[in-house]
């Protein structure tokens, strides 16, 4: 079920054309000369058109840097004054709304912790009732939709039609070799769900690197995000929060250079349709690849078991059985059954053949 909101295109809220929304900054607002020669420079790239920078920093212990603040604030509006860029802060409270309208900023976003909690996005709604500014909604850290559906229908609730969604990733038990894991289904699922919402990437928080950083955002672009939130500090190395994954203004604009925008091609439709069914079945392929494997270890469990007592390895009655049941609900799925006992049969076929290699090795020895 696919449902229509009065969520606005990018394009009436800001000019684009043909080309991606491109938001870049550094993770963190941390002096006047960091912000301003970071912005200086990105505003040489004329894909650039929101300056970003966190300036109330969710950190996990006390001691960690908490963000600079409302002193951050009046520097965000001399960037925007020096540069003509737009300006772009993460809220978690009423009160950092309050404080970024005060100062003119105009685009806030809401960061994954506080996208996860409902209260505190609650609050946020109530905060931007009759307020007109575009808010940005990044994914909760932890795979759930239904958290990020339910933040972006709360802020849309509160009148807010300038909306899009972030996608940084998901806080998965292995998320290697990803910081976040990318589970590209939910926002794939999510656009199915809100056709009319715009959807950028965050391939920072991803990649979590700026090795995997390219190859993260070149994948959001194949399946038709329309924008980008980069990670951009003059001095990466030096960052006081999230150094690994930064560039420089250079890279940031080699990175670009670098990447192909294949909303500009041919027949567009059709070819993002079909690059995001691709990555679907790229998805569903991997599934069953885990699938077999966890199939084949039991095998070998049963394998080893069947040695261990002595017992034959083939036993015609349970593959009999097992033709049957598997025929009938493969047929319930659709699957024809001509193919469904060829796929048994080659399972079949490597079964017997692991078997007989745990009796061969342990009768040689
Ligand atoms: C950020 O953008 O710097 C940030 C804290 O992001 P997230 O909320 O996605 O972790
Ligand atoms: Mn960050």
């Amino acid at each position: 079920m696919s449902k229509n909101t009065d969520i606005y295109p990018l394009n009436q809220w800001i000019s684009l054309g043909d080309q991606p929304l491109v938001i870049a900054g550094p993770c963190s607002a941390e002096s006047r000369e960091q912000l301003l020669q970071t912005a200086i420079e990105l505003a040489k790239i004329p894909l650039v058109k929101i300056f970003r920078a966190g300036i109330w920093k969710p950190r996990t212990r006390p001691d960690g840097f908490e963000g600079m603040g409302i002193p951050a604030l009046a520097m965000m509006k001399e960037v925007k004054e020096t540069t003509g860029l737009l300006t772009a802060v993460e809220v978690a409270t009423a009160r950092h709304i309050e404080d970024c309208l005060e100062y003119g900023i105009d685009v806030i976003w809401i960061g994954a912790r506080t996208v996860g909690n409902p209260f505190s996005v609650q609050e946020l709604a109530e905060a931007l009732k009759g307020v007109d500014i575009p808010v940005l909604i990044k994914n909760p850290l932890n795979p759930d939709l239904k958290l990020w559906l339910g933040a972006i229908e709360r802020i849309n609730n509160a009148g807010i039609k300038k909306i899009a969604a972030v996608h940084r990733g998901f806080y998965t038990y292995n998320s290697k070799p990803y910081r976040n894991a990318p589970l590209w289904e939910l926002p794939i699922e999510l656009k199915r769900i809100l056709p009319d919402l715009p959807i950028i990437s965050d391939p920072s928080h991803i990649a979590g690197n700026r090795t995997l950083l390219r190859a993260v955002a070149q994948k959001a672009l194949d399946l038709e995000v329309q924008g980008l939130m980069v990670e951009v500090h003059n001095n990466p190395d030096a960052a006081l929060t999230d150094a690994q994954q930064q560039l420089t203004p250079a890279a940031f604009n080699d990175f670009l250079s670098s990447l192909i925008f294949r909303n500009q091609t041919g027949n567009k439709e059709f070819e993002n349709k079909l690059l995001t069914l691709r990555s679907m079945i790229d998805d569903a392929d991997d599934e069953l690849i885990q699938v077999l494997a966890k199939r084949m270890n039991l095998v070998t469990q049963i394998g080893e078991y069947k040695k261990q007592n002595n017992i034959t390895i083939l036993q015609i009655k349970r593959w009999n059985e097992i033709i049957c049941m598997r025929v009938k609900k493969a047929k319930e799925l659709g699957l024809s059954a001509a193919f469904i006992q060829k796929l048994l049969e080659i399972l079949h076929d490597e079964s017997i053949q692991i078997q007989t290699d745990i009796l061969d090795k342990k009768d040689k020895k």
